[in-house]
């Protein structure tokens, strides 16, 4: 297809940005690869609108793929981000807004006894799992297709989104070793789940697995499936890792957790609890805490892990997430998902709409998906004119049909109306969309 280029001073940055750096970006997704295009360069964001470099403004269905639940230039998030700038940017030493942030944490989920603080996602999972190995003395970690828990080596197998986006099964640079203790099971499959704890007696140190799958689209467990899994690890020695990223502090106060109930071993946080900054966590039991460096002898450290302007932005974004801020971003998820319905019903599009809490992603699919290969099955050809059509009328999503779409407390009736005017058309031309 041929793509409305209506963005000239984002393309000469993206020519800029290629000559040096690869790819022309920080982050495999944004470079709008799946979709084709010119990634829109964005210079400021108010609310849920975003404003590119070229003046145009959009409604974004993406805040930052999750932290900005509040939107963007939330005034109290920014004023503690400018104290704590003021006081100094980074010290070495403990600080207060630490024990904060992980005070924080501890008293909005309940199986999180103690938490350590790091900078990313992938550094949170990484982490886990290290301390996982280290606690049970066990090398083999079980992950399922279709889950990302970040560009950590071992765990890049069958890895969703990015992965899935580029149609690469897995990556050079990790070696065959790296992988080698991996096991990549069906998502949703507890049998053989079962059954790999049965052919690797006394070798499985844990189970992770995305609280509810969001790297290959929305893809909730099936009822049953993350207490199975509990049940399972508990029953051979091994641990349960929720990792929640994505979905912790975004679809309740207390995440997929306050959804589901079902207590981990250990969980893996980042996105919402940074405020738009790099601050993630891992926590959990604290037997299993106490043999992180140093109280014990797993090692794991950051230079710059507790940053204190990070943690300024995540304690007073997670302080004004309260039951009413989680029923505005419940309610604009749910209209918009009658929204999307709506128009593609309409153009006579076969979909799903998947939904897990506020999260939902759009399938091109006849068929409720369960697990990696129904989602790859979905006709993601009708994603790119869709996609397009929304961002020529001004709405930002994802630009990849394996993405969970955001929304934030922001996302009011005249966002969302916007939005409607635009999916129409969009509709009309997922519905003309050819292979
Ligand atoms: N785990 C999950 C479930 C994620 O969605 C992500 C990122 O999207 C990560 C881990 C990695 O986080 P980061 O990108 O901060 O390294």
């Amino acid at each position: 297809m041929s793509y409305p280029y209506a963005a000239p001073v984002s393309q000469t940055l993206f020519d800029r940005a290629a000559v040096v750096t690869p790819g022309g970006v920080n982050s495999p997704v944004r470079a709008f690869r799946a979709v084709g295009g010119t990634p829109r360069f964005m210079v400021s964001g108010d609310g849920p609108y975003l404003t590119d470099a070229d003046g145009r403004e959009y409604v974004d269905l993406v805040c930052s793929w999750g932290p900005m639940i509040l939107g963007h230039s939330h005034p109290e998030v920014i004023a503690a981000v400018q104290a704590a700038v003021a006081r100094g940017t980074s010290f070495g030493t403990p600080g207060e807004g630490e024990v904060e942030l992980a005070e924080e944490i501890v008293a909005r989920v309940g199986p999180v006894e103690q938490v350590r603080l790091v900078s990313s996602g992938t550094e949170a999972t990484m982490s886990a799992i290290r301390l996982a190995r280290g606690f049970t003395g066990r090398p083999k970690v079980i992950k399922f297709a279709g889950c990302y828990h970040g560009h950590v080596d071992a765990l890049l197998a069958a890895a969703g989104s990015g992965v899935a986006t580029f149609g690469l099964p897995d990556t050079p640079g990790v070696t065959g070793a790296q992988a080698g203790e991996t096991l990549v099971l069906p998502y949703n499959d507890l049998e053989a789940v079962r059954a790999a704890f049965a052919a690797h007696p006394g070798e499985i140190a844990c189970v992770i697995t995305e609280a509810s799958a969001g790297n290959m689209g929305v893809v909730p467990p099936l009822p049953g499936f993350n207490a199975g899994l509990k049940e399972l690890c508990a029953d051979n020695g091994a641990l349960y890792i929720s990792d929640e990223v994505m979905t912790g502090f975004r679809v309740s106060k207390a995440g997929w957790f306050g959804l589901d109930g079902v207590v981990p071993d250990l969980m893996t946080f980042g996105k919402v609890m940074g405020g738009g900054f790099p601050a993630a966590a891992f926590g959990g039991r604290a037997d299993v805490m106490a043999q992180l460096a140093p109280a014990g002898p797993v090692y794991q450290a950051g230079t710059l892990s507790g940053n204190p302007v990070a943690t300024a932005a995540g304690v007073a974004q997670l302080r004004l997430l309260d039951d009413a801020a989680y029923d505005k971003v419940d309610a604009a998820s749910a209209r918009l998902r009658e929204l999307v319905t709506e128009a593609l019903d309409k153009a006579g599009v076969a979909h799903r709409v998947q939904v897990a809490g506020n999260m939902f992603s759009v399938f091109f699919t006849d068929e409720d998906v369960t697990d990696y290969a129904g989602a790859k099955a979905q006709q993601a050809f009708r994603f790119t004119p869709f996609f397009h059509a929304m961002l020529s009328q001004g709405v930002y999503l994802p630009p990849s049909a394996f993405e969970s779409w955001f929304v934030s407390t922001t996302h009011d009736e005249r966002a969302l109306e916007r939005v409607a005017e635009a999916l129409p058309g969009a509709a009309r031309a997922a519905a003309e969309a050819t292979e």
